[in-house]
């Protein structure tokens, strides 16, 4: 639908919208494009830490019994990027603040960690943040094709004890071989098509 890089930007129509935030570099645009099917939807970077805007995807689908549905994927900059200048960084947490409190169309937050590495400073203060506004959320490790099963499963756990505690669910995703894809869908499908429920 467009790029916003103020909130004076930001959609006033009302759809449901469901906001992906992570880590630069954790693969938050190859599973956008794994979700939508479409290769070239959102921009896989070369560079990481470049995205400076809030990007509104309008997405329609089917929903069984309930009908046709119609919400935003929510593409909001990744954070973390060590090389980032200060005012970067700051531009960063105003537009995502900006975006993340009070925004009554959100349902969902999907925060991606890497399922091969530890949470970092970043992770733990966005987790942080997000509870803090009640905001709801679910935790998709993403890479995991690049563990094995049991490896998988064990971050899975660890992820569910630790990071994603406080997280609707924890579910690992890989956008290259389309593990998790669906269970996310089912969880954005659902959140889109629920009640909002209070935050602050
Ligand atoms: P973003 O900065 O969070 O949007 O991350 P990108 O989607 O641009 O991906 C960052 C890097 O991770 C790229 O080199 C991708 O090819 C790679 N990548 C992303 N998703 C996956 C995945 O599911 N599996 C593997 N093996 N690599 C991935």
């Amino acid at each position: 639908m467009g790029s916003a890089a103020s909130s004076g930007q930001f959609p006033r129509d009302g759809r449901p919208e469901v906001a992906f935030l992570g880590r630069s570099n954790v693969g938050k645009s190859s599973l956008l494009n794994a979700l939508a099917g479409e290769r070239g939807l959102a921009l896989v970077s070369a560079e990481p830490g470049r995205t400076r805007l809030v990007n509104f995807f309008r997405v329609a689908g089917a929903a069984g019994a309930a009908g046709r549905f119609e919400l935003y994927l929510v593409d909001l900059p990744g954070y973390g990027y060590a090389k980032a200048a200060r005012a970067v960084r700051e531009g960063w947490e105003k537009l995502v603040t900006s975006y993340l409190v009070g925004r009554e169309s959100l349902r969902l937050c999907v925060f991606l960690v890497d399922a091969r590495h530890e949470p970092t400073e970043g992770d733990e203060t966005l987790r942080a943040f997000l509870d803090h506004h009640r905001t709801p959320y679910v935790l998709a490790a993403t890479k995991s094709d690049k563990l094995g099963r049991g490896e998988r499963a064990r971050r899975e756990r660890e992820l569910a004890r630790g990071l994603g505690r406080n997280a609707r669910s924890v579910v690992a995703v890989s956008a290259a071989d389309g593990t998790g894809v669906e269970d996310l869908w089912r969880s954005i499908r659902e959140a889109a098509l629920a009640a909002p429920a209070a935050r602050s």
